[in-house]
């Protein structure tokens, strides 16, 4: 018997040779080839008589083969198969290229549906290359047809498998899998009157109308939806049943806490830090992601969390005070966050500490600082001396036991899965609480994603920059305005300003199916390495050879990048070249222009992210976007960065152009394509979150719907939620 999880190859007709072709696009069963849908549809529905064609028609005739005849176009180098064919109004030759083995299935007096193009040859009228469709007794009825005179679906070829081969093993096996269970409530089904299952795996594959189709997609992207915010949703239950260290403070506390800082807080910053203090005052975890464009300031208003939970002015007591893990994708940037911290909180007496890979040092507040041993600043952790602790994102995954850790600080990394969230905050139980979660990205997440992929997240958006900022100035340059920009900048760095580079990425290799191939990621950054140096050597060199010109990119070892970070920050490296390492949080207040070559190779949410390097101080800042692309569209892509009022429109844009690898990241593997479907379909995100959340409501933990709930299991597995 024919279930869904008969594997393929045991399907009549598809055999080893077929087996292994699906098994390399990831389809080994029954229910994935069935799953395996068309990405369009060629309506053939209409036969055409023969008189009636014209020229350049796409068209489907019917007729009785007359003749045929094969030979071998010397000139062409290739076999031509050529029949005529006629009906009752007309006669036509149809002509197939390399395609010998037709003339078994060819022959003279069978009739035949052909589906192709007409064109006009020395021949006279003449379809070509036809999709062709043997029509016997039982094939006068359209449902019977597979490949001509119905509207027929066009899957994605890979090599060896053609849209025709797959149509030609889905119709059996549609025809045979009998009535397929319905894993979605009924409810749910008519009140968003969406189609059940067996209607739209039939429609997906055969529709009768193109709208059935699109009603069968639309059932489809719905269930994927759904089961995303039933995964998020019961996320946020499961840890809405976790403990978490819950604090008290004061509003005097907190006030007096801002009255250090040497500014005030932007309204959105007060809100935000607001919403996080709330969270930690609950007895169950925070999971929050704190979004703001570049300079909008989240390191302070992160900072100030932590310093609550420390205990902000009460004596320095190991046993009071919670810890606060803050971590950066970078050493450059745990170390600039550590210094802001310094800046701004002389008076701290709890003790604060810095680790990463080449660094560990310990801050008391009387601004004793002293490079320690890793080995001691670690004991000092797990003996609750340090409160809040800088480090690179191996913080807590690698180095260290806590003693009493309240809250984890994850700046710029919102690439992070519900899986990994969760594991991450699970894997610092301490006394039965698990830690809050606070993630912090310039990458603002467009709504339809932050709704779907991060629907587990609470979110708390900084939306203004602090005041007094100038508005940096964005021009796109065309290869013969290059050295006008060389003489500008030029004339900034003689006024004392500085300047990066940022020079282009190499784009991942792919393999023949279009997936990143893992192993050459390393090559890659060799590559982008390469592209360093050499305009490092240009402009010290030729260009800028008065100038001090540093470089810096990922392969140098974390002490070189710190130094050339300091040197840079005390204006010791007048033009800095980088790759996109540079991308992330560094502030260099001096650092006015923002050079990035080759500008179209970036996405625009990263070119947003390079271009927030700047406009940090007081002086005008600027920004060139180089690029040797003459395409209309191009210019239009980047003078979007120019128009655009906010980081939030560049999002929505990049991901209406890129899709939503961008901000996702390529290791989870499902979810892009969700969140595609998310994208395209904005109305099913809510109306698949308000199906979700009516379900859990009634039943949490899916006991009356047992079906839903495995495949809801199975669906975590696919798109790697697990
Ligand atoms: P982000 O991490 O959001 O990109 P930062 O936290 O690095 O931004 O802040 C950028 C700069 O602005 C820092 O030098 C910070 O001290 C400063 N800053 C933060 N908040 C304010 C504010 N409300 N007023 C003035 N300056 C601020
Ligand atoms: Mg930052």
């Amino acid at each position: 018997m024919l279930s869904l999880q008969t594997p393929l190859i045991e399907v009549k007709g598809v055999g080893l040779k077929f087996g292994e072709k699906f098994k390399k696009i990831h389809v080994q069963t029954v229910k994935d080839l069935l799953w395996y849908f068309p990405f369009r549809y060629e309506d053939f529905s209409n036969i055409v008589l023969i008189k009636d064609l014209k020229i350049g028609q796409h068209a489907v005739i019917r007729g009785e083969i007359v003749s045929v005849k094969i030979w071998k176009s010397w000139k062409k180098r290739m076999f031509i198969l050529e029949a005529l064919v006629s009906d009752s109004s007309g006669s036509i030759r149809a002509v197939w290229f390399n395609q010998r083995f037709l003339i078994t299935t060819i022959k003279k007096g069978i009739t035949v549906n052909l589906a192709g193009k007409i064109i006009e040859t020395k021949g006279g009228l003449t379809i070509s290359h036809p999709i062709h469709e043997i029509i016997t007794a039982s094939k006068r009825n359209a449902n019977e047809l597979r490949h001509t005179g119905r509207i027929v679906p066009v899957y994605p070829e890979t090599k060896g498998l053609t849209s025709k081969g797959i149509r030609f093993l889905i119709k059996p096996l549609l025809d045979n899998i009998g009535k397929i269970e319905e894993p979605l409530p009924k409810e749910i089904l008519n009140k968003e009157k969406i189609w059940g299952i067996n209607e739209a795996i039939h429609s997906v594959h055969f529709p009768e109308k193109i709208e059935d189709a699109q009603e069968a997609k639309k059932r489809f992207a719905f269930e994927d939806l759904f089961f995303l915010q039933l995964v998020n949703l019961r996320q946020r239950i499961k840890l809405a049943q976790e403990k978490a260290h819950s604090s008290d403070f004061s509003i005097d506390e907190i006030k007096e806490m801002l009255a250090e800082l040497p500014f005030e807080l932007t309204h959105s910053q007060k809100k935000s830090l607001w919403e996080i203090l709330q969270d930690l005052k609950k007895p169950h975890p925070m999971n929050r992601l704190l979004q703001g464009d570049v300079g909008s300031g989240k390191t302070i208003v992160a900072i100030l969390a932590a310093l609550v939970l420390a205990g902000w002015k009460k004596p320095f007591d190991a046993a009071q005070g919670k810890q606060t893990a803050f971590m950066a994708p970078t050493e450059v940037l745990a170390k600039q966050h550590y210094e802001t911290f310094r800046k701004f909180f002389k008076k701290f007496d709890k003790g604060a500490g810095l680790m990463t890979g080449s660094m560990a040092k310990i801050f008391y507040g009387d601004d004793l600082e002293s490079d320690f041993k890793k080995s001691d600043l670690i004991k000092k952790i797990e003996k609750n001396e340090l409160k809040i602790i800088f480090g690179t994102h191996a913080l807590i995954q690698k180095y260290v036991k806590f003693s009493d850790l309240a809250l984890v600080i994850i700046d710029e990394q919102h690439r992070f899965g519900v899986k990994q969230r969760a594991e991450l905050l699970k894997n610092h139980k301490t006394n039965k609480t698990i830690p809050h979660l606070l993630s912090m990205s310039a990458t603002p997440i467009p709504r339809t994603l932050s709704l779907t992929v991060f629907g587990d997240l609470d979110l708390s958006i900084i939306d203004e920059l602090p005041k007094g900022r100038k508005e940096i100035i964005t021009k796109i340059v065309a290869p013969s305005n290059r050295d006008k920009a060389y003489a500008f900048i030029r004339g900034e760095v003689k006024k004392g300003r500085q300047v990066f580079v940022i020079c282009p990425r190499i784009e991942q290799t792919t393999d023949d199916e279009g997936q990143p191939v893992k192993k050459s990621s390393w090559l890659n950054t060799w590559e982008n390495v390469k592209m360093v140096k050499e305009e490092y050597e240009k402009l010290s060199k030729k260009v800028f050879p008065d100038l001090r010109v540093g470089m810096m990119h990922g392969k140098m070892k974390a002490k070189e990048k710190n130094e050339t970070m300091r040197q840079f920050s005390t204006r010791t490296i007048d033009i800095l070249v980088s790759t996109s390492v540079i991308e992330v949080g560094v502030d260099v207040p001096n650092a006015t222009i923002m050079m990035i070559e080759d500008a179209d190779k970036f996405g625009l949410a990263q070119l947003y992210q390079f271009r927030g390097r700047v406009g940090r101080g007081e002086h005008q800042s600027f920004c060139f976007l180089l690029t040797e692309s003459g395409s209309k569209s191009t210019h239009q892509r980047l003078r979007s960065l120019i128009e655009a009022k906010s980081g939030f429109e560049l999002a929505e844009k990049d991901l209406a152009i890129r899709g939503p690898g961008e901000f996702l990241g390529e290791e989870q593997t499902g979810v892009p394509d969700l969140a595609m479907k998310a994208v395209r379909n904005p109305e099913l995100v809510k109306s698949s979150r308000q199906a979700a959340e009516e379900i859990l409501q009634k039943d949490p933990e899916l006991k009356i719907y047992p079906l839903l709930k495995n495949r809801l299991d199975a669906f975590q597995k696919e798109v790697h939620l697990e």
